[in-house]
């Protein structure tokens, strides 16, 4: 199968190729220029240039390949510019694997009674000392550009899903600002990804797909779904642009990330997901399996000498009883992040890694039909 190339000026750094295909699900290969992705790929993210609780040898180990780091978090601290400085992310967080940066869009339009909205940007109130600051199309790459992942995200509006007026003025608004990320990027060593937004409404959706495929990034978002709206709703939708976005250039899925959206994701043609869930119900003493998930403080699990998940071969499952997990919950000892946090994103990597193989192996479909059967058994 040929190379597809996605980004002239990238030529060398850049490509994606899509190796294997079963109804809408696809495998592929997509190089960047901190090594090679093999989709569907599903990125831990790493808010402040960290995984929390986790180490970057751990996350290796768990087969983790692309990691995400938030515009938002770094641009107020430490700064973009002393990471930049330090040579960027990568060596600042030791992570030799690809990363990604979001525009920082979603954190300050999620600041509803924080930020003001005009068409030339936002601006905002810090979470963190309340000072006042100002983002706009060309400061968002700015900030990227010194932050030096290799796959930044054009800064967008994100609407609540059910609002028409917002949603008709927030896809032309993000359309206007894709341009504007385009005109300002300066870096050939980084993929410039569009967003499309349009909340649940078909027309909104479908205009702002074309639009934002038409810029010919090289690589495509779908933005504002798992904000609010159904799965019904999310799962029309991804069918629906899955027939509009280039087959040839990746989709990546902005902030989803449970088992199940994972597959359903995959089942309409995505290529990329990230989510904080494993690392934040891991946090809320939550383990992720396949079935389901177990709240390891609950009585029941006291004496119990079982792994949370006989099937699964991770470190923690491997080593340790979830009576041991619920002493070190009820004690306070930071291991109990650690260990649930490295189980959960092993389910959600596993998970990846079993879709892709099946996909080569033209089993897929199999694979999900037995993996929501399961589910449906356990619930
Ligand atoms: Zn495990």
């Amino acid at each position: 199968m040929s190379l597809v190339e996605t980004n002239p000026p990238n030529r060398a750094l850049f490509s994606f190729e899509v190796t294997a295909r079963q109804g809408r699900a696809r495998t592929g290969l997509f190089r960047t220029p901190h090594g090679d992705l093999l989709t569907p790929v599903f990125a831990p993210v790493g808010t402040s240039a960290t995984v929390k609780a986790v180490t970057p040898a751990q996350l290796q180990e768990l087969g983790a390949t692309l990691i995400l780091a938030n515009t938002y978090h770094l641009y107020l601290r430490p700064g973009d510019e002393t990471i930049s400085q330090m040579g960027g992310l990568h060596p600042f967080m030791q992570w030799p694997n690809p990363i990604l940066t979001d525009s920082g869009g979603y954190q300050v339009f999620s600041m509803a009674d924080s930020r003001r909205i005009d068409e030339d940007g936002v601006t905002f109130k810090s979470h963190i000392d309340g000072s006042i600051h100002r983002l706009t199309p060309e400061k968002a790459i700015t900030i990227q550009e010194n932050l030096a992942a290799d796959i930044i995200m054009a800064f967008d509006e994100c609407a609540p899903p059910y609002d028409r007026t917002t949603n008709e003025r927030a896809v032309e608004r993000t359309h206007r600002w894709a341009e504007r990320c385009i005109k300002v990027k300066s870096r050939s060593d980084q993929a410039l990804f569009g967003i499309a937004q349009g909340g649940i409404f078909h027309d909104l959706r479908e205009e702002s797909a074309r639009f934002i495929s038409e810029l010919g990034f090289p690589g495509n978002a779908i933005g504002g779904l798992s904000v609010g709206e159904t799965k019904e709703e999310m799962h029309t939708i991804l069918s629906e642009l899955d027939e509009i976005l280039p087959e040839d250039k990746p989709r990546y899925l902005m902030g989803v990330g449970s088992p199940e959206d994972l597959v359903n994701g995959v089942l309409r043609g995505v290529d990329m997901f990230d989510c904080v869930l494993p690392t934040r119900l891991a946090r809320h003493h939550a383990a992720i399996t396949r079935n389901g998930r177990i709240n390891l403080v609950n009585a029941i699990h006291q004496n119990d000498p079982q792994p949370i998940d006989e099937s699964c071969s991770c470190y923690t499952c491997i080593h340790f009883s979830r009576a041991y997990l619920r002493h070190l919950i009820i004690a306070k000892e930071m291991l109990a992040a650690t260990l649930l946090s490295i189980h959960n994103l092993h389910t959600l990597l596993q998970l990846m890694q079993d879709m892709r193989q099946s996909l080569v192996a033209g089993t897929f479909e199999a694979f999900a039909a037995q993996f929501f059967a399961a589910q449906e058994h356990i619930q």
